[in-house]
């Protein structure tokens, strides 16, 4: 299924060029347009759905294992020290394209362009860590 009013569909459908890294059946990797790093890609399922968490597994497998490739060619040919993989789930989380999406960004040093901060939680201490964890597994 394509979305008409998707970039990502376009893109799979050849109406919007890109350049491509990978393709087969069922997955498209192509370089992000910002190149954050050099290097930075992108891995979409050529089906449309929305985000990692409404993906179907098999599908999902497919991304991640081209993922994987992408991620080995990164640090053998470009030289990467380092990569990065992301998937952003809806706004609050940073997704601006909502079509799954697995970003690969090579990594060459702490600097370049991609930062990503896990700030210790300043409450983390009064957290009470297998409460918190009783409460997940209640969703599985
Ligand atoms: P998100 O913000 O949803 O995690 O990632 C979307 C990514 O898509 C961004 O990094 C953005 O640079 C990239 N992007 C948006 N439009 C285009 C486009 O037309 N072509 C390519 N190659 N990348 C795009
Ligand atoms: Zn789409």
């Amino acid at each position: 299924m394509r979305k008409d009013d998707c970039i990502f569909c376009k893109i799979i459908e050849g109406k919007i060029p890109s350049a491509k890294v990978y393709e087969d059946d069922d997955v498209l990797a192509f370089l992000d347009i910002s190149q954050t790093t050099e290097g930075h890609t992108l891995v979409v399922p050529k089906e449309h759905y929305d985000n990692f968490l409404t993906t179907p597994k098999e599908i999902m497998h497919k991304v991640m294992d081209v993922a994987q490739r992408i991620g080995q060619a990164e640090i053998m040919v470009l030289g990467a020290k380092g990569i990065n993989i992301l998937s952003n789930v809806n706004k609050e989380a940073g997704q601006s394209v909502f079509h799954f999406h697995v970003h690969v960004i090579p990594r060459y040093d702490r600097k370049g362009g991609f930062t990503l901060e896990m700030k210790e939680n300043p409450k983390a201490k009064d957290l009470s860590l297998p409460a918190l964890a009783s409460e997940i597994k209640k969703g599985l």
